[in-house]
């Protein structure tokens, strides 16, 4: 960094300290060409991590309306309130890597991702959820969905020979 005293671009760091639980870093550094001290802070530069809607209109991604969503779905069910935080902090973390290239994902690979997660972990709640994400309009579309759960559900037990909790 150039040294604000004399304006050299050799500098050396002397220090470096983790601030604000690593969010930050200070920097003491020390010019080389003339011995000045000065501090430097480094710091995370983000874009926000954006969720598309069909409309195309772009949102922050919102962790806790995820978790509210989530929340709801299992509403009564089984399933431990730290499983929820479990499980928030899966689809948050797929959801970043999936859309890591542009900082963004859309609702509808977004659903898919929470459909996919509460699949595993409860039935009901899994219907429930699809019955408000996936919008169903008639009779026929509901049915398809649980035909179509029917087949998943033939895969998991090939695979997992212990089954769901259901
Ligand atoms: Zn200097």
């Amino acid at each position: 960094m150039r040294c604000p005293y004399c304006g050299s671009l050799d500098d050396k760091v002397i220090e470096s300290r983790t601030m604000a639980n690593g969010e930050s870093i200070r920097r003491r550094r020390e010019c080389a060409s003339c011995g000045y001290r000065f501090t430097s802070y480094e710091q995370i530069v983000e874009k926000p991590f954006m969720v598309v809607k069909r409309d195309e209109r772009r949102q922050p991604f919102d962790r806790a309306k995820l978790e509210k969503g989530i929340a709801r779905a299992l509403e009564k069910r089984p399933v431990a309130t730290s499983m929820i935080e479990n499980i928030v902090n899966d689809i948050e973390d797929k959801a970043l890597i999936t859309g890591k290239a542009n900082r963004e994902i859309s609702t509808a690979e977004l659903g898919e991702l929470v459909l996919e997660r509460l699949y595993e972990t409860d039935k009901v709640a899994y219907i429930r959820f699809a019955s408000v994400y996936k919008h169903f309009e008639n009779l026929d579309e509901f049915i398809n969905e649980v035909n179509s759960l029917g087949k998943k559900n033939k895969k998991n037990v090939r695979k997992d020979p212990v089954g769901g909790q259901n």
